[in-house]
């Protein structure tokens, strides 16, 4: 697809992580309580700075992490929608330019990354 760099997937992110990702990062070496949040149910997310990502790169209007970026957000705009299922996100200007292919490829990736984030914050609870 032919990302704009428009930013607005960046932009008061929710985006969930995986083990691998913050192991990713860290590995980079940004220490885990600079980019994650773990919420009431064990789910770790990416943090927010004034408004963005804290990977976000407001003045370059870029992923400062581009080669680590969490899994998420390699997959985006594909995601799930709890009542319909796989579709692009609608904030993404230039999710039309998505090959169905692609979409379908990612839409897997989706599915296996949050049932692996789902097991990943249900150990947390334990
Ligand atoms: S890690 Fe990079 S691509 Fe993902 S939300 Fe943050 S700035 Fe955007």
């Amino acid at each position: 697809m032919r990302c704009s760099n428009c930013g607005v997937c960046c932009t008061e992110t929710e985006m969930l992580l995986s083990k691998r990702d913050i192991a990713l990062l860290v590995k980079r070496g940004f220490s885990e309580s600079y980019f994650v949040n773990y919420d009431q149910q064990g789910y770790a997310q990416l943090k927010n700075l004034e408004g963005y990502c804290v990977f976000y790169d407001l003045a370059k209007r870029q992923c400062s992490v581009y080669a680590d970026r969490p899994s998420g957000c390699r997959v985006y705009p594909v995601i799930l929608d709890e009542d319909v299922g796989i579709v692009l996100d609608e904030i993404c200007e230039t999710r039309d330019t998505i090959s169905l292919q692609e979409k379908r490829l990612k839409g897997k990736k989706v599915i296996k990354l949050l049932e692996m984030i789902d097991d990943e914050a249900a150990d947390r609870r334990s």
